[in-house]
């Protein structure tokens, strides 16, 4: 795992580094991915860096709720709560920001080819 302070996703928590946030909560903050795959892609991470949900699971399961209900609320004023939540683990899960992070997908009628 990344230390925090070499950790992109930790800058922008703490605004070292600047980015449109787009919502937030007590655990959670929402930001647009800067290459989006759909109308609607923004990405909700918890403001503690852990590497991967299930690692945020189990060290701070409040915290995941708060990510969760962040990407719902993104949803419902972005894309009327429907939406695709995706969180890759690892890197042949495509995973290449290692401070976990929801991609919040909507926005348009997706298609499903996961893999
Ligand atoms: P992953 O591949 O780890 O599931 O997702 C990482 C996401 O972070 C990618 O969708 C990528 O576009 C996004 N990303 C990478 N660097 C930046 C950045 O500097 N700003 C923003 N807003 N998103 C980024
Ligand atoms: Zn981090």
């Amino acid at each position: 795992m990344s230390l925090p302070s070499d950790c992109l996703f930790c800058q922008f928590v703490s605004g070292a580094l600047a980015t449109e946030i787009v919502g937030q909560n007590r655990n959670a903050i929402a930001f647009r991915d800067i290459n989006p795959q759909a109308p609607l892609h923004v990405l909700v991470i918890p403001r503690e860096h852990y590497a991967d949900v299930a690692a945020l699971a189990l060290a701070n399961p409040e915290a995941l709720a708060d990510v969760v209900s962040l990407a719902q609320e993104v949803a419902m004023d972005e894309a009327d709560g429907e939406y695709r939540l995706i969180f890759n683990s690892g890197p042949s899960a495509g995973q290449s920001v290692f401070h976990v992070h929801g991609h919040v997908i909507g926005g348009t009628r997706l298609g499903w080819s996961p893999a």
